[in-house]
């Protein structure tokens, strides 16, 4: 395709006018403005740079959800008392497929929140190759120290109002942070019960009831594909490597899961408490009490170290101090700031594979691609999770059920191909691949082409 040059004076100031316009409407909402601009930075100019996007409007439209949805979920917790909390669901872009996207529980949850989510998931889900538009949803309410029977009836409430707006061709939520297999499992009960279908319009579901395997694993174990492709470039691999991971709930423990199996040394995970130093790293048996510990326990990862008193727990800090040449960002938006990349870069950290959504602050995001190390964006290297939740979609809709070798290779094959998709917009002329350019015009030219070809909808 040719390319126009377009001064960089030119882009700066569209870059500026366009940003303009978004602040203009939604100025409070930091974290979609945060995730917009970066967007913004790399996509303008391919859009200026390509005459076919020319006058069509395509990030001023990508920007405005195609609708939103916001809900009162009233429910009664175990004392009797009635909670009110609010639900959401950002539609946010179809032009290739269903809405698609998780579900988010937790007290931040917010309009701006969950619109930076949605805009990510529409580049994500393009990047997968599979047929999915971007979604996002989920409520401020607070699953930590809840029974299982408040979990329950919020969970009944939520989807009582969520169930006119959604369907396996229209919208299908899956889990994201505070939504596990308990909760798709209480959501999809009363959805059936509602609609009086069984279909497969959430993703994350259990094994006997139309889940897929691997999907638990994918976004961890995705995420540890992608670094595995980015040190391929370099001729190297994970063998022998010590990586700090961040979080402990359904990311990080996979994430740390796969990296043990290809013989790396995790050392670190994390709650918002704190985190756990364990340098002579978590292994099988230690990962094993740690997903018992929070997976079924619901407890606090700073009791690790009781049960393993060799390791250290760092109460009030991130990992990002600890010496690492690999850091899976896997708990939270902005996680990494400018010092903490700092001190990575110091600490001979080189590559950075977030598992996480947008768990680097733009000074981060701006430290790594000025130092050239291997850093991939959580829309391209935590998609393995979506993926994962599209080839759920697929064994639904054939009424079949593929093995773990199957979905784990066909998740191998997506993850490559979307490094791949990296190369071919993120190259630079010195050979740097800029994994964030890449993956950003990659997921715009997808998404954008169907929208140029769907008219102006
Ligand atoms: N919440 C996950 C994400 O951020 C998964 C979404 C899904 O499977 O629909 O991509």
């Amino acid at each position: 395709m040719e390319l126009k040059v377009v001064k960089p004076e030119i882009v700066r100031l569209q870059i500026k006018e366009f940003m303009n316009l978004v602040k203009e409407r939604d100025n409070h909402q930091l974290e979609f403005l945060q995730a917009v601009e970066e967007v913004a930075e790399t996509v303008v100019p391919y859009i200026l740079s390509n005459e076919i996007y020319k006058g069509k409007q395509i990030l001023t439209r990508m920007v405005e959800p195609e609708r939103v949805l916001m809900f009162r979920v009233p429910w009664v917790n175990d004392e009797g008392k009635i909670i009110v909390n609010r639900g959401f669901r950002i539609q946010m872009n179809s032009a290739i497929g269903p809405y698609k996207g998780g579900l988010r529980f937790h007290p931040t949850v917010n309009l701006s929140i969950l619109k930076f989510l949605a805009f990510e998931q529409v580049f994500k889900n393009a990047l997968t190759t599979l047929p999915m538009g971007g979604g996002k949803g989920g409520s401020d309410f607070d699953p930590k120290g809840k029974t299982d029977d408040e979990i329950m009836r919020f969970c009944h409430s939520f989807m009582s109002e969520l169930s006119r707006h959604i369907g396996a061709n229209t919208d299908v939520p899956a889990g994201d942070i505070g939504v596990g297999a308990r909760e798709i499992g209480f959501l999809f009960g009363m959805y059936k019960r509602l609609r009086n279908e069984f279909t497969g319009v959430l993703t994350g579901k259990g094994m006997s009831w139309g889940g897929s395997l691997i999907r638990p694993e994918a976004t961890g174990y995705g995420t540890v594909y992608f670094a595995q492709n980015m040190l391929k470039t370099k001729g190297d691999g994970l063998d022998g490597k010590i990586i700090t991971v961040s979080g402990s709930g359904n990311v990080a423990q996979y994430a740390c899961e796969k990296a043990t199996q290809l013989g790396a040394k995790v050392v670190t995970l994390s709650d918002s408490l704190g985190f756990i130093y364990d340098k002579e790293g978590i292994d099988a048996s230690k990962l094993a009490f740690v997903m018992d510990l929070k997976n079924n326990k619901r407890g606090r990862i700073k009791e690790y170290v009781k049960k393993y008193p060799n390791a250290k727990f760092i109460a009030g800090e991130r990992p990002w101090g600890i010496r690492c040449e690999i850091a899976l960002p896997c708990a939270t938006q902005n996680e990494i700031s400018g010092e903490e990349a700092k001190t990575l870069l110091e600490n001979g950290c080189y590559v950075i594979s977030e598992g996480a959504n947008m768990p680097s602050t733009p000074e981060a995001v701006r430290i790594f691609l000025n130092a050239k190390i291997l850093y991939a964006p959580g829309k391209a290297s935590n998609a393995g999770g979506v993926a994962t939740s599209g080839l759920e979609m697929s064994q639904n809709s054939l009424r079949t059920n593929w093995t773990r070798e199957e979905v784990d290779s066909k998740l191998k094959k997506i993850m490559s191909d979307i490094h791949d998709s990296c190369l071919e917009f993120g190259k630079q002329e010195d050979g740097y691949i800029d994994y964030v350019k890449g993956a950003n015009i990659a997921g715009f030219v997808k998404v954008a082409d169907a929208m140029l070809a769907q008219g102006v909808v």
